[in-house]
């Protein structure tokens, strides 16, 4: 199955949010490889022409197309090696394009991690024993690029014009999470899952299509625009999953997803690790009555607790055993010891569901219907790019 589910699954913010903006960054710096352990790799020219330079803006060396480095961790410095020979030990660097279209792979010595092409520059230095690895990339190469990884391929274009535009206004509210570390955002799925530029046609052409749109309320403040991969037949309010009510984040009846990928699932967990989990977390015995209320927990329409004196919400359940929703229910097998989940969607279930705006996209919505449906009173606003030079 080609549809990568790699959500924004998180709804905590460190830093300040960039609520209001009216311009969009010409650049973005994202971590790459985020929390992954790099001790070696190699960067390979793809386009243009690169030049490597120090801390003190010195350039070292000029790399042209399809000529590449070798970067190998020495203590907290790194060796440059170029065709076996080693030429420099640096503590930082950057690779800095400096043709009109830059891009280039890295190719970490690391048996879980494949190539990943990117535009724009990269900064390259240690930090607490391995590779910190920093991509200026130009925003909308960005948005494409995490279209393409939080949305797969063989999609309809007006369905890729929504991801973008709600990636795009993501990234921007949140652009400030990662200031104490010196990037705005990392590649891991709580920023948006960017493994890489787009290599496709169509994602290109489509975010091209709606360039600078983001996704605002009759204010102009940009909106929270989260969103999951299968909301199962109903959307949540945020306050059902989150603290914060926002008067857009509404729960609404979505019957477009139901023969989706990830409509339905099911799973089986034993009832003592349920039992188990209940006392650890929450102190929580359940008396004969209420474990028999737990063990034919039913959702016809979508709840927020598990039991009725409404002590455990459902949201900590799908935490901590790892389920695809909290719209579930349950049954207990005869044996006594194992318990059947059946469940509807996939993620969390606030906000745009991915798959249900996929067939609206297919059967003739236009983007502002599909947005305004899943984010209330949404507006679309176009924001020039602020050119830094
Ligand atoms: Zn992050
Ligand atoms: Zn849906």
């Amino acid at each position: 199955m080609c549809f990568r589910y790699y959500l924004i699954f998180i709804f905590i913010v460190s830093g300040p949010l960039y609520c209001y903006a009216d311009k969009l960054p010409e650049e973005i710096d994202v971590e790459i490889f985020s929390g992954e352990t790099i001790k070696k790799l190699n960067f390979t020219v793809t386009h243009g022409r690169y030049l490597v330079c120090d801390i003190e803006h010195n350039k070292l060396l000029e790399l042209t197309p399809f000529s590449s480095i070798t970067l190998e961790r020495k203590g907290n410095e790194f060796i440059i090696i170029r065709n076996d020979t080693v030429l420099f030990a640096v503590g930082k660097i950057t690779l800095q394009g400096a043709a009109f279209h830059n891009s280039f792979l890295v190719n970490p010595s690391h048996n879980d991690l494949h190539v990943r092409g990117y535009d724009g520059n990269l900064t390259v230095k240690i930090k607490n024993g391995r590779f910190s690895l920093i991509n200026r990339a130009p925003f909308e190469s960005y948005v494409a690029g995490t279209v393409q990884w939080e949305s797969g391929f063989n999609k309809h274009d007006i369905f890729y014009q929504v991801q973008a535009i709600i990636i795009r206004t993501y990234a921007l509210r949140n652009l400030n999470r990662h200031n104490h570390e010196g990037f705005h955002l990392c590649d891991k799925v709580h920023c948006q899952a960017y493994y890489g530029k787009s290599t496709d046609k169509s994602i290109i052409a489509a975010v091209d299509k709606c360039r600078g749109e983001v996704l605002t309320d009759i204010n102009g403040n940009l909106l929270n625009t989260v969103y999951h991969a299968n909301c199962g037949g109903h959307t949540l309010n945020s306050e059902d999953l989150w603290a914060e009510a926002l008067p857009y984040l509404r729960a609404v009846k979505d019957e477009y997803c139901s023969g989706m990928p990830g409509a339905r699932w099911e799973t089986s967990i034993s009832s003592n690790e349920l039992r188990k989990f209940l006392q650890q977390r929450f102190h929580y015995n359940p008396g004969e009555d209420e474990w028999k209320g737990i063990t034919g927990f039913r959702q016809a329409s979508r709840k927020q607790f598990l039991d009725d004196n409404e002590l455990i919400q459902i949201r900590h359940i799908r935490e901590h055993f790892g389920l695809r929703s909290t719209y579930f229910s349950i049954t207990l097998d005869e044996d006594g010891d194992t318990l059947q989940l059946e469940g509807k969607g996939y993620g969390h279930g606030v906000g745009l569901c991915q798959e249900g705006a996929m067939q609206r996209a297919k059967q003739g919505y236009s983007r502002k219907e599909i947005l305004q449906l899943y984010y209330r009173n949404s507006t679309i606003n176009y924001l020039e790019t602020e050119f830094t030079w």
